[in-house]
């Protein structure tokens, strides 16, 4: 997904938002039903039931008041009747307007008829009391009271059905709301989940290229300038990439121009070098005359600084051809343990002159491995030697070997200043010496770690230093067997 930064936040922003919106409407549709159904039983099924229980009496009074006035003939009765009659018709209407159901419906109709017989006997009735007729008394009665039984009779059942509804919609509130909480629960616990996925994904896709990166930036600060940084997206980080890509390609330029005007320049120095070696050698030896003490004394300070040059001329092409890869290696199955005999003879003489307590620890039976003896030897020479060079007079130096899982393991400790930490990784890097803070730099080219550390990688393993400043410091590395 080639999405900029921002617009991944934005998705991934408006994704929630949505979602949240889609939550509130459902509950809101929901609320919004619970409250329609709530009005409904306060404004329809309690009214009705109010009216029913009204119109019971109405009927009940009318039929009281028409037979008073059956009786006395006293016409104050007659307007009673006639007042309950519109009430009567009030209440009916205003239970027709409000019915919800056909089946309500119908029985307010029932109602309705009933009601209009029972009031056309009783006009009838009153028609033939007024013109003074005789009238069949008991049939007209039994005919009211037919029609007043109806109408008690369809208000019952239009009570009941009412009640009925009224806990129809009880239940169905209980289940609007059970359902609402359900489903406010599984849309919290899914949309929670869902934010999470997505801010991972959100967060992984900028930090993953963002870690490659600092990945890549660590590489190009231990020295390996390949431009091989490849991110696709996010854009912004995709530019970057490039960018970072060219500029390791101009480091590696760079780094290589500097590397070949050092090995030139080697290669350049070491042949007037070794014809001044040769020179001096044949002065020293008088072979060219007889020449004074002091004469012989300069000679040979002349011959040891010419020697260091040549030996570091040697380092640095050694180097360069490593570093380049042109170094054959000569890699035979074999024991370290006489290689280790051997630079320990080697050193033996400046041990004794500086007496350095050289310790040597060889504690199992060592694994055969494939290594290059004359380069091992180097890199030994160089670790041993700067533990010997940095190791104050009367010191000790510790020199451990044992067999590791699938390899051999070599330690050199000694009881040197020891390396602050900010440098434990960097002498490792050709022309760095460690900050020994205040004291006098000890003389060295800043190649031996180097060349030792292409010796062993090359070999397959690996080569570290630990150091507590002030408690000497220990060299280790391991041979793959
Ligand atoms: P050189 O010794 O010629 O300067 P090296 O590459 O052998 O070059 O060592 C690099 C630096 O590492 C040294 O200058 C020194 O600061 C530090 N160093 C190496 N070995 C030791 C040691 N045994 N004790 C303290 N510092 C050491």
């Amino acid at each position: 997904m080639k999405l900029t930064i921002f617009s991944r936040l934005l998705t991934g922003y408006l994704i929630i938002f949505t979602l949240v919106i889609g939550m509130s409407i459902y509950v809101i549709i929901h609320i919004i039903q619970i409250n329609e159904v709530a009005q409904s039983i306060l404004t329809i099924n309690n009214r009705m039931i109010d009216s029913a229980t009204k119109l019971s009496d109405i009927i009940f009074s009318q039929v009281r008041y028409e037979r008073k006035f059956i009786i006395s003939k006293d016409k104050a009765f007659y307007r009673e009747f006639l007042q309950l009659k519109s009430d009567f018709d009030r209440y009916l209407s205003e239970m027709t307007s409000i019915a919800e159901s056909s089946q309500t419906r119908s029985y307010l109709n029932n109602i309705r008829e009933s009601y209009q017989n029972y009031q056309s006997l009783v006009y009838e009735e009153f028609k033939y009391l007024k013109n003074g007729d005789g009238y069949a008394h008991l049939e007209f009665n039994r005919e009211k009271e037919k029609a007043t039984n109806s109408i008690i009779e369809e208000l019952g059942k239009l009570e009941t059905n009412t009640r009925q509804n009224t806990t129809d919609k009880i239940k169905r509130l209980h289940e609007i709301g059970t359902e609402l909480r359900r489903m406010a629960m599984v849309m919290t616990g899914a949309f929670l989940i869902f934010g999470i996925v997505i801010s991972l994904f959100i967060n992984r896709s900028i930090t993953q290229p963002l870690s490659l990166l600092e990945k890549k930036t660590r590489e190009i600060g231990k020295g390996n300038f390949k431009e091989d940084l490849n991110l696709s997206s996010p854009p912004e980080l995709a530019e970057l990439a490039g960018a970072f890509n060219l500029m390791c390609n101009k480091l590696k330029e760079l780094d290589k121009m500097k590397s070949d005007f050092f090995s030139s320049i080697a290669h350049e120095l070491r042949t007037p070098l070794s014809t001044i070696k040769m020179g001096t050698s044949l002065l020293k030896e008088g072979i060219e005359g007889p020449i004074t003490e002091g004469q012989r004394g300069l000679l040979a300070v002349l011959e040891k600084e010419i020697n260091r040059l040549i030996g570091m001329l040697n380092s640095l092409l050694d180097l360069s051809k490593m570093e380049a890869g042109m170094m054959s290696f000569n890699l035979e199955p074999q024991n370290i343990r006489p290689l280790i005999d051997q630079t320990i003879e080697e050193i033996g003489p400046l041990a004794e002159a500086k007496k350095i307590n050289l310790e040597v620890i060889v504690t199992e039976v060592l694994p055969i491995i494939k290594i290059d003896s004359e380069r091992i030897l180097q890199a030994l020479r160089n670790i041993i030697g700067n533990a010997m060079k940095f190791t104050p007079e009367k010191g000790r130096v510790k020199i451990s070997v044992r067999s590791v899982d699938h390899g051999v393991e070599v330690s050199v400790a000694d009881t040197g200043p020891g390396i602050p930490a900010e440098s434990l990784i960097t002498i490792f890097e050709k022309f760095q010496q460690a900050t020994t803070g205040g004291s006098s730099p000890i003389k060295g080219t800043g190649l031996g770690l180097a060349i030792a550390k292409e010796i062993i990688t090359h070999h397959g393993g690996k080569i570290w230093a630990e150091s507590e400043p002030g408690h000497g410091s220990t060299f280790i590395f391991v041979l793959p067997a």
